[in-house]
């Protein structure tokens, strides 16, 4: 067991036994089920957009080089500014040169998981910079110290209580206050950062191929803010963000925003095609574009995972995974949790560290069956385990103990051989870990029933 899978084995006990955690989670989940459902109506036919959807990300990922190429030639044509990362570092080392040559002192930030995946917070507070998160859910994790629970909800697992205290702590608010109050705490607090603010930065939902655009959605107006105030805009997006077309988003909004939230489509929708034109009254005067790669080429490698590359990040196989209601987002320890998470995480972070991950599902396809563009998640959770152990990520204790299970176990003479104490032993000695205090493994009879089915035979025959 590696020491990552050590504590992810502690913390998901600990957290599947925290009642009070449980009950706030799934009060939350309970009513994104809700709005899910009823959102949904507003498809005539739920599963033709979904694997209309399908098809158009695994076109697109199939020839995302054309399109990433179609989307930097059009947006440095509309003036704006790709620039291409490998990896974290080289994303970080862009945006700060890109800080540096603007004396940026503040930096607002409106919601992205990609810069948490490059940590890009305490990589700009390292230099000086103070950058504020304005998604209030975000803001709320940031006040906190924490990284965000869940894709879309970073703050689902806080009760208002919590939140009151926070503000009361960190910001010197009264106390006790209810939720529309402490919204206008954080309003009063964010807009003075952006009007501080020398650079803006966000992620993307969506990059758009034909139109050279960026297509972000939210509902707090708050990207809005991000990208208009300040006088430089930077975006950090993976590069299998990837539309053709703006004409996607027609069926890409809905399916998103009632995915995520159950809503028929998200409270702002923008697309941003480059910085102010001549005679335009707002927007940044630089605009920037990170590509990043971050292993995802290496997902793209693969003739199977590939697949994972279709997520639009809606979140909803988080929310119905009954292993994410039990154990939480953090415990994942992983910018992306749940299933999706749990199926790339081992690609972005390595797989001999994560393949854990791979296990932390109960197969059930809740995940498969919710997805707004068809991943076969369980599925790949599978292919991942399958993966580890081809690609020798396995230790050298469990690869013995498979092996002598597979002899025996494809052996009849073996098999009886060996008598129910001593395989209740060895069944106890490998699994008991991983199986938990709170569940009894099974246990084995005295006598195969080949062994009984053949005394009771012989007896019978004897009798006769
Ligand atoms: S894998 Fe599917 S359900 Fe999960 S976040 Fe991505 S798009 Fe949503």
């Amino acid at each position: 067991m590696t020491s990552r899978e050590k504590v992810f084995q502690a913390e998901s006990k600990a957290k599947a036994a925290d009642l009070k955690h449980r009950a706030i989670i799934n009060r939350v989940l309970k009513q994104s089920d809700d709005a899910f459902r009823k959102g949904k109506e507003q498809f005539s036919d739920l599963e033709k957009a979904r694997r209309h959807a399908a098809n158009v990300k695994s076109d697109t990922i199939a020839r995302l080089d054309y399109y990433l190429l179609e989307f930097e030639s059009n947006f440095t044509k509309a003036g704006g500014k790709v620039i291409w990362a490998e990896n974290a570092q080289q994303a970080l080392d862009a945006i700060g040169e890109i800080c540096a040559g603007k004396c940026a002192s503040v930096v607002v930030k409106s919601k992205s998981m990609v810069t948490e995946e490059i940590h890009l917070n305490s990589f700009l507070s390292e230099r000086g910079i103070d950058v504020v998160e304005t998604d209030l859910g975000e803001y709320i994790q940031q006040l906190a110290g924490e990284p965000p629970y869940h894709i879309v909800a970073p703050s689902m697992h806080k009760s208002k209580e919590e939140v009151a205290r926070l503000f009361h702590e960190k910001l010197n608010a009264p106390p006790g206050l209810t939720p529309e109050e402490l919204t206008l705490v954080a309003r009063e607090k964010l807009r003075q950062k952006f009007r501080e603010a020398e650079v803006g930065i966000t992620g993307a939902n969506f990059l758009l191929a034909d139109i050279g655009g960026v297509a972000i959605t939210e509902n707090e107006g708050n990207a809005r803010l991000t990208t208009s105030f300040p006088r430089v805009h930077i975006v950090v997006t993976g590069i299998e963000k990837m539309l053709p077309s703006v004409k996607d988003l027609g069926l890409f909004w809905p399916l998103l925003a009632t995915h995520g939230s159950g809503q028929k489509i998200a409270v702002y929708n923008s697309v941003f095609t480059g910085p102010r034109k001549q005679g335009e009254v707002d927007g940044p005067e630089e605009m920037y574009v990170i590509l990043l790669d971050n292993g995802r080429t290496g997902i793209l490698a693969d003739p199977v995972a590939r697949e994972s590359l279709h997520c639009i990040r809606c979140g909803a196989c988080l929310n119905v995974c009954p292993v994410y209601k039990n154990i939480g987002g953090h415990t994942y320890r992983a910018t992306y949790s749940g299933p999706i998470g749990s199926v790339i995480t081992p690609y972005l972070r390595g797989m001999k560290e994560n393949k854990h991950l791979s296990y932390a599902s109960s197969l059930c396809g809740a995940c498969t069956e919710v997805c707004p563009v068809g991943i076969n998640l369980h599925g790949l959770l599978l292919y991942n385990r399958r993966s580890a152990i081809s690609g020798h990520h396995g230790s050298v204790f469990e690869k013995a103990a498979w092996k002598g299970w597979k002899m025996v176990s494809s052996d009849r003479r073996l098999l009886d051989a060996v008598g129910g104490k001593t395989k209740n032993f060895v069944i106890n000695r490998l699994f008991s870990a991983q199986w938990g205090d709170h569940r009894k493994l099974p246990v084995f009879a005295g006598k195969s029933f080949s062994r009984q089915w053949k005394e009771k035979m012989n007896q019978d025959n004897a009798g006769k």
